[in-house]
């Protein structure tokens, strides 16, 4: 296992799959034009999958396919078996918006995906076609409803809170989680590369989440663990548990294990990172096992990022990116890099 200069193991890595999409959320993708990634520089699953094998070398043991819209990328279950086959991998998730999961959930469980979360925002028709651009409600609706089917466990529903926009629906995404059986976890409106109509005041952090429903249930316990996943979790009196993740107002840049590689090969040791490395150029250049071993330990080492919590120092805090640049630099947005 390697570790960082702040002793950070690398433990995790995000894999985004495709930098498409089928939503243009509002805290996502709220432009009308977008610049894709080259086709050519996507990478292929052979190249994925050695990469994955010399993140495996270097202690990596839990890898979530992202994107984009990961299930946009063409025979998917075939990359995941891939990866599955590869023993030290030891935890292996999907994060997706649900669209394409009721025709696709039976073959990426059978190909070894261990847990599914959707990304649900609003139980609201109306407002999910307003929040995403898009008429998709009821498919995302049927593809929660297909892993609960399943009776497949880890279902998790993942809900970006915005104040004004979906605040007023948290009681009933909580009780909605409930009556499929999964895990909800709110998510706090993050100023990442994308959220180009980001502001604080539309941020609901997590105190006044917490605040919000402890009003409605009673006294929330927080559920004390010691992990590096994002999410803190906590208790209602009745049981159930939930979750926030607060990369916003109180980040957990600390116990950050993860990095992310872009569709195209770049790989990024934070959310928040301005430029990353490209693996593609070494990969396709014929570089050996060790040797990509040995530039991603190096790089790892000396990582520094601690991007939420530079965020968090900032006094007056804006969009990390204007448009003009995330154009010129789609590596920097939010759907090339992964959430
Ligand atoms: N398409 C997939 C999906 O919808 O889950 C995977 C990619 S998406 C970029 C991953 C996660 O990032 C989603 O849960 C999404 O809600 C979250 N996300 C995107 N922009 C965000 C923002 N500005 N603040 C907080 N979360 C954000």
């Amino acid at each position: 296992m390697i570790r960082d200069a702040f002793s950070r193991p690398l433990r995790n890595l995000r894999l985004s799959v495709t930098d498409r999409c089928n939503l243009r959320c509002a805290y996502c993708m709220p432009e009308e034009e977008y610049a894709w990634l080259p086709r050519a520089d996507i990478l292929t699953f052979e190249e994925i999958a050695r990469l994955v094998g010399v993140f495996a070398d270097l202690g990596v043991d839990k890898v979530r396919f992202t994107g984009g819209e990961p299930l946009l990328r063409k025979d998917l279950p075939r990359l995941v078996r891939m990866i599955a086959a590869e023993p030290r991998i030891r935890d292996l998730a999907i994060t997706t918006n649900g669209i394409l999961l009721a025709q696709e959930a039976q073959a990426l469980r059978d190909a070894g995906i261990q847990r599914v979360t959707v990304s649900l925002d609003t139980l609201k028709p109306d407002r999910f076609r307003a929040l995403t651009r898009r008429d998709a409600y009821q498919q995302v609706r049927e593809g929660i409803e297909a892993v609960g089917r399943m009776g497949w466990p880890g279902l998790k529903l993942d809900t970006v809170v915005m104040r004004g926009v979906n605040d007023d629906e948290m009681l009933d995404l909580i009780e909605f989680a409930r009556g499929v059986a999964a895990e909800l976890r709110f998510i706090e409106y993050m100023d990442v590369g994308g959220a180009t109509r980001w502001s604080m005041d539309q941020v609901v952090a997590r105190a006044e989440i917490l605040e919000r429903l402890g009003a409605r249930y009673g006294r929330i316990e927080p559920i004390e663990e010691v992990s590096s996943a994002p999410a803190d979790r906590f208790r209602l009196p009745d049981g159930l548990h939930f979750g926030i993740i607060s990369s916003t107002t109180a980040p957990f840049c600390q116990t950050c294990d993860r990095s992310r590689l872009t569709a195209d090969g770049q790989w990024l040791l934070c959310l928040y990172a301005t430029a990353g490395m490209d693996l593609r150029k070494h990969l396709r250049e014929g570089a050996s096992k060790d040797q990509l071993a040995s530039l991603i330990r190096s790089a790892w080492e000396r990582r520094l990022d601690r991007g939420a919590e530079q965020r968090l120092l900032l006094k007056d805090r804006q969009p990390l990116v204007q448009i003009g640049e995330l154009k010129a630099k789609p590596h920097l947005e939010m759907h090339t890099r992964g959430g």
